[in-house]
């Protein structure tokens, strides 16, 4: 069996990468990156284990895509790379960002042919540029580009991680730490994505899937006297309103769950329960604004949603204008991607009685198209 660990980190916050997504949560094809670069790197076997390291925020979301080992990552890379190592059990680790997305297997392969051979081995690209430093010009021979995969013994490396010292790569550690560093040969293809503008030279990727994704949401609230009533975050003028932890928009609720349904994230007790002292009377639009965002940052975009208010009481028929105009411009897109239909149970029931409301809602989400940028 191998006696090599793969830690991949993706726990990054894409400062730099100015999307409304994470650079991990782009899509190539259906995968998100992370996913990509991991199944990429798996292919050639080389591995006892593959620990990936998330944003705290992301953990479960990430396990709902696979098996793989992954753990919360830290504050800063050295700090995920800390938390992950402790999960490594092999004499050797290699560490990769999921940023270098294209890494290929024959680069793999050159760095565990030389394992052993120093502390850390590092690929590395020389300058064909002429390079400056404070104005002076030096020998560009001698000037070398790091680049990950890096392999490491992972002793020397977990040594080289106690130091408070924040390093840009491992190797810097284990250098400073009086570890052994080999460079080899460099992949050019193994660029690194930082800014959203260097997508388009990773030869690897590929275009996001097309594909439309859709949920549904149902929801119901009981009135209650003493309230004011606002659905789809429109004030309606009656004299209560609804029984809830929140505002009761029972609507936005709905929405919500139509939502996060279409992205496979669950459904709006787990993202806000109504256990929380946080969302108590809280207006549901705010919630539906953190959903909106969450999505985007996971890579999804909304394409239009559809709800059905089913109400004996009120009428609803002269706020539907107002609610699709309310609606778009939480969703962030146009009024005729909101569609938004009231209907009563012709007495039947408890809406029938006038004691609550029902609401369906159905959503689409695309996945953003960053070949667009
Ligand atoms: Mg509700």
């Amino acid at each position: 069996m191998s006696d090599l660990t793969l830690i991949l980190l993706c726990a990054g916050e894409s400062n730099r990468f100015k999307l409304p997504l994470k650079k991990q949560w782009l899509r190539i094809g259906h995968d998100p990156l992370w996913l990509f670069v991991t199944n990429r790197l798996k292919a050639g076997g080389f591995f006892q284990k593959i620990i990936i390291t998330a944003h705290n925020d992301e953990v479960a979301f990430m396990r709902h895509y696979c098996d793989e080992c992954i753990v919360a990552g830290g504050e800063n890379r050295q700090a995920s790379l800390r938390h992950a190592l402790e999960q490594v059990q092999s004499d050797y680790v290699m560490v990769s960002d999921v940023a270098r997305a294209c890494v290929d297997e024959a680069l793999i392969k050159r760095l565990i042919e030389r394992k052993g051979e120093a502390d850390v081995i590092v690929p590395a690209l020389g300058a064909v540029d002429t390079i400056t430093y404070r104005d002076q010009t030096i020998e560009r021979a001698e000037v070398f580009r790091l680049q990950t995969p890096q392999l490491s013994k992972t002793a020397m490396l977990r040594q080289a991680l106690q130091s408070d010292t924040i390093y840009t790569d491992e190797s810097s550690a284990i250098v400073a730490a009086g570890g052994t560093r080999l460079l080899i040969e460099g992949d050019e293809a193994a660029h690194k994505i930082t800014f959203a503008s260097d997508l388009h030279n990773i030869p690897c990727l590929k275009a996001p899937s097309s594909a439309t994704l859709s949920g549904n949401g149902f929801d119901v609230h009981a009135f209650e006297e003493g309230r004011y009533m606002v659905l789809c975050g429109v004030t309606i003028d009656v004299p209560f309103g609804f029984k809830a932890h929140s505002d009761g928009d029972v609507a936005i609720h709905a929405l919500i769950d139509a939502l996060l349904g279409a992205a496979g994230l669950g459904d709006i007790g787990m993202l806000f329960p109504d256990t929380d002292p946080r969302y108590k009377d809280i207006d549901s639009t705010k919630l539906l604004h953190v959903t909106i965002q969450k999505l985007r940052h996971f890579g999804f975009e909304p394409t239009n949603v559809d709800l059905t208010l089913i109400a004996q009481t009120p009428r609803l028929q002269n706020y539907k204008d107002a609610m699709r105009t309310r609606m778009a411009e939480l969703l962030g897109i146009d009024k005729g991607r909101v569609n938004i239909k009231a209907t009563t149970t012709e007495q039947l029931g408890f809406i029938g009685r006038k004691e609550g409301i029902a609401v369906l809602a159905s959503a689409s989400l695309n996945y953003f198209d960053w070949t667009q940028e």
